[in-house]
C-alpha cells in the first residue's frame, strides 16, 4: 500500500470549545470546521495544519466511544491516521498479511473520508485508521 502521509490526529477532548483555545489562542491555527458524526455520536473539529490537521473529538452522547475512552484514560491522543491512495486495496492488502482489523471494509469518517480502523494489538497499542479521501 502506498501511504500519503499523516491524515490527521485525532484527540479526544471533553469540549472542542474549551480544547480548541489552546489550539486557536495559543498556537494561532484555526477550527475550520465542525462536524456531528451522528453514528460515532461525536463532534469533530478540524484544524488543519499543512497537509494534516488536528482532529478534536467531543462525545454528543455519554455512552459515545470517545466519552467510554475518556472515562477509561482520559483526555488525549485517541488516533493517527494516514492517508492512502486506495483505501480498499491497502484492507486487502492488510488482510493478506493476517492483520487484525477493527473495520473489515471501509466505512464513511468525517470529513467525507472513507475510513477502516487496524486493531491496536497490532500496533502496540496505537488505534491506527487508514483513510482515503477524493
Ligand atoms: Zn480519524
Amino acid at each position: 500500500m502506498k501511504i500519503k502521509h499523516i491524515d490527521h490526529i485525532g484527540i479526544a477532548v471533553k469540549g472542542i470549545e474549551q480544547a480548541g483555545k489552546f489550539y486557536t489562542d495559543v498556537l494561532g491555527l484555526k477550527i475550520e470546521d465542525v462536524e456531528n458524526v451522528a453514528e460515532q455520536k461525536v463532534n469533530v473539529a478540524f484544524i488543519p495544519i499543512t497537509d494534516s490537521e488536528v482532529e478534536l473529538l467531543e462525545s454528543t452522547e455519554p455512552d459515545g466511544p470517545v466519552a467510554k475512552y475518556i472515562a477509561a484514560k482520559g483526555e488525549g491522543v485517541q488516533h493517527i491516521a494516514f492517508r492512502v491512495e486506495n483505501l480498499k486495496e491497502a484492507l486487502d492488502e492488510l488482510k493478506q498479511k493476517g492483520i487484525r482489523l477493527i473495520d473489515q471494509e471501509p466505512r464513511k469518517g468525517a470529513g467525507g473520508a472513507r475510513i477502516a480502523f487496524i486493531h491496536p494489538k497490532e500496533t502496540s497499542g496505537v488505534l491506527v485508521e487508514i483513510c482515503e479521501r477524493d
